[in-house]
């Protein structure tokens, strides 16, 4: 009711923003406290003693050491993102070095000598903003540095902008790898003054973004590109991690290994992670039994920027999953099974979301349904009737039917909710509200009851539902 009077015609099944809830608890006397599943996953370490934060901010000068710059390879399609990790990792790979098939792992550590000094740099090897901006969405930004590829014989492209406004939105400093100056037409300078229209501009037209002439293809240039990428982390982060404590990360890659089970590729972001240490990423669980570099050879320990396959896991993590090592296996487990009922809950949730307006007209486009439900409540019978004379008259394609499988004078009542859940009805509200038990149980089921004061309202709004042309409502 107070949100009809504030102008938001929501149902019990619609999402509302942030500062409506806000409004809404202001209306009703109460201070709203929006939690997120990063607040709530932060509680549920808290109850195990694991507070990741304050421990970060208690790190202090000696503890801290540097580590290497975590890569990512950007770019439209095509452009050369692939082939320029293989030049990269090529370069780097120390001609005749023991054993060691190379793997794709995830990600891989590069070696070289810069200044004079020889450093490593990880790149995470799944190119692409895709897998960056599903990392992103789960709350997780592993990269430090960003290389968004540009063909030169091609200039810049939508996803060269896409990219390279994921990583701006990231906060992460971006090297420009001009590829493909070997090929026909290819036209560097171009792709500089095309990217100073989005504010990426080239140190040699004095701004402070490096751009890197490189061919993936001959290999000309790809030191350069590496170089490029320890100078802008050198000048522009402060990477370092404290590597004497409990290991904590973020999972890259996972799948289910036949013969292994359950191997993750996970980056450490600080600490040492050690064989037979206890771990939980995500809601799976279980004892480091063995780690692999991208070289297929086992290591006993990791530091931090170091990606590595971890073997013991119960089950597969997703992408973008935080790990971390606790003091014991219980801990490890409890945390991943809380993690793994509180996940449970929102999908049930989420599961009993009944048919809506919106969902119908989507049924109806996939073949699903042929006739929607409808349950008519209103403030008086003249009302009610009319109303449901104009849905009757709707003309819609034959295979299309409407059903009125109930109408009533008065509120709606829980009994309307429950009709509604056992024929997958949408109640219509005309000048009536739910009583308390039906919003209750309305919310709880996924009932999509929709409110209207004006007839031709409800009638417009069903009429395009049933020529399957109702636009979602977010
Ligand atoms: P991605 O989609 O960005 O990962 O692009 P790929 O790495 O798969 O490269 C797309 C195509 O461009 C392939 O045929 C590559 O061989 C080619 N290619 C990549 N880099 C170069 C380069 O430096 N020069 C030339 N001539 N071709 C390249």
């Amino acid at each position: 009711t107070v949100l009809f009077h504030l102008g938001e015609m929501a149902t019990a099944t619609e999402s509302l923003d942030e500062a409506t809830f806000e409004i809404l608890g202001e209306e009703l006397g109460y201070k709203i406290e929006i939690v997120s599943p990063e607040d709530e996953d932060r509680e549920l370490l808290e109850a195990f003693d694991i507070d990741l934060e304050g421990e970060e901010a208690a790190e202090t000068e000696e503890n801290l050491e540097p580590r290497p710059p975590v890569v990512t390879v950007m770019g439209h399609v095509d452009h050369g993102k692939t082939r320029l990790l293989d030049a990269i990792r090529r370069a780097n790979v120390q001609g005749g070095e023991a054993g060691g098939i190379t793997q794709h792992i995830g990600a891989y550590q590069v070696w070289g000598e810069h200044e004079g000094v020889n450093r490593a740099i990880t790149f995470l090897d799944t190119p692409g903003h895709e897998a960056f901006t599903a990392m992103r969405a789960r709350g997780a930004v592993v990269t430090d540095v960003a290389i968004l590829v540009v063909a030169a014989d091609d200039g810049i492209m939508p996803q060269t902008i896409e990219a390279l406004n994921h990583a701006k939105a990231a906060g992460v400093p971006i090297v420009v790898a001009v590829n493909k100056i070997d090929a026909e037409g290819a036209n560097p300078d171009k792709v500089r003054a095309q990217l100073t229209e989005y504010e990426l501009i080239a140190e040699e037209y004095g701004g402070d973004t490096m751009f890197v002439n490189v061919s993936a293809k001959t290999g000309e240039g790809v030191r350069d590109v590496i170089d490029a990428v320890l100078l802008t982390a050198d000048a522009e982060l402060e990477l370092t991690a404290n590597p004497n404590k409990l290991a904590r990360g973020t999972a890259i890659e996972a799948k289910l290994d036949k013969g292994r089970g359950s191997v993750a590729t996970v980056l450490i972001q600080a600490g040492t992670l050690r064989v037979g240490d206890s771990i939980v990423a995500g809601t799976a669980y279980g004892r480091v039994r063995a780690m692999l570099d991208e070289n297929g050879e086992h290591v006993e320990e990791a530091l931090p920027s170091r990606p590595v396959q971890v073997q013991g896991l119960s089950s597969v993590p997703r992408a973008g999953d935080t790990f971390l090592v606790t003091e014991d296996d219980r801990t490890a487990r409890q945390i991943a099974e809380k993690r793994e009922a509180a996940e449970r809950n929102a999908q049930l949730a989420k599961a009993r979301k009944r048919m809506s307006l919106e969902d119908f007209t989507r049924a109806l486009e996939e073949g699903k349904v042929q006739s929607l439900n409808l349950i008519l409540k209103g403030d008086v019978s003249g009302a009610v009737e009319a109303l449901e004379d104009s849905l009757l008259k709707i003309e819609v394609d034959e295979s299309v039917q409407l059903r009125i499988i109930h109408r009533a004078v008065g509120a709606i009542s829980e009994s309307d909710v429950n009709l509604a859940t056992i024929d997958n009805a949408v109640i219509i509200g005309f000048n009536v509200r739910p009583d308390q038990k039906a919003r209750a149980a309305a919310s709880k089921e996924g009932v999509d009851i929709r409110y209207y004061s004006v007839i031709y309202n409800a009638i417009e709004d069903i009429e395009k539902s049933l020529k399957g042309m109702l636009e979602p409502e977010y």
